[in-house]
């Protein structure tokens, strides 16, 4: 359990019986009001180009830093933002914040942010993406949507109808963590994507599993031939990165390209690209 949350999450559960309910109960409590005072936070994390190491995008992520226990990750408090609904206000903030930090960036670099199930459930999705792009004067083409299928699960027609009227906006719409969900392909058919992004649990045993050889291999293929990009997340080695550029993936994300960093915080990572095609070479 420990194991799953990830880095730079503290353990937030002592043994004993009901102790995961409690630990549920106080986080819910905590996150009531966290936005307001100032705890939560966006990272950004590069996303490059495989062909040529360029810079193409930042993935925002957010962050919240709770007065006592350090940072919680989000894979530990979006569920819980979710079952409560504070997810909407949360998400309304993050698009916003993100728009307004990219709307910073040189031009062709764009920002991709998460949205979760319940912002679609909400209703205020639209509005809330309209607002945050006339806010920020980010032309709606260097904003990415990720999604994934838990988002599509539900209520398939107001979801299409949604999804197309982002598009119509100029948004860009992903899928996230693909391959996870129960039906990819035919949302992949059913609804307007731009991108796959294929789960890092593919990635993690390249280039040493013949299974995910053959994985990614069909993944691209099915981008190519849907003409959509092919994009790639925990990318941690440099085989990993050789084997998926090899099979022709577009885009990918990890920690041998950069972890997420604060937005002030991010010009410098742009200027490292800048400098060199491939910063990663020179040892930083
Ligand atoms: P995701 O959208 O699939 O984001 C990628 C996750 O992989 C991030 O975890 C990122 O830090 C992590 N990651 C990136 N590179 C590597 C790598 O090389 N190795 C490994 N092992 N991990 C890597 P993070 O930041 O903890 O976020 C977890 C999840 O929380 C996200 O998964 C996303 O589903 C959700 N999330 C984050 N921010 C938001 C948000 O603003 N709104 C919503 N609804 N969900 C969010
Ligand atoms: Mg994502
Ligand atoms: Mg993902
Ligand atoms: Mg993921």
């Amino acid at each position: 359990r420990a194991k799953k949350e990830g880095r730079g999450t503290h353990r937030l559960f002592t043994p004993g019986m009901d102790t995961h309910l409690q630990e549920r109960h106080v986080i819910r409590q905590a996150l009531h009001g966290a936005l307001e005072r100032g705890e939560l936070e966006l990272h950004f994390q590069p996303l490059v180009a495989l062909a040529t190491g360029r810079l193409t995008a930042f993935e925002a992520l957010l962050r919240w830093h709770h007065p006592r226990r350090g940072l919680i990750s989000p894979a530990h408090f979006v569920p819980i933002a979710e079952e409560t609904g504070v997810i909407v206000p949360i998400g309304e903030w993050a698009l916003q914040e993100a728009c307004r930090t990219a709307a910073t960036w040189p031009d062709p670099i764009s920002v991709a942010v998460n949205l979760s199930p319940a912002q679609f459930r909400s209703r205020t999705l639209l509005a809330a993406v309209r607002r945050a792009l006339g806010a920020s004067g980010l032309e709606a083409e260097r904003l990415q949507l990720e999604i994934t299928e838990s988002v599509l699960l539900l209520e398939d027609s107001l979801n299409l109808r949604t999804l197309e009227e982002l598009r119509r906006l100029g948004v860009r719409l992903a899928m996230d963590d693909f391959g996870t969900g129960y039906s990819s392909l035919s949302y992949l058919r059913s609804f307007p994507f731009d991108k796959i992004k294929l789960d890092q649990s593919f990635v993690r045993d390249l280039p040493n599993s013949a299974d995910c050889q053959a994985i990614v291999r069909a993944v691209a293929g099915l981008a190519s031939g849907l003409r959509i990009a092919a994009a790639a997340e925990g990318i941690e080695t440099e085989e990993q990165f050789a084997a998926l550029r090899a099979k022709g993936f577009d885009e990918g994300q990890g920690h041998l390209f950069g972890a997420a960093v604060r937005g002030s915080e991010v010009p410098l990572v742009i200027a490292r690209y800048q400098l060199s095609r491939n910063p990663r070479i020179q040892g930083n």
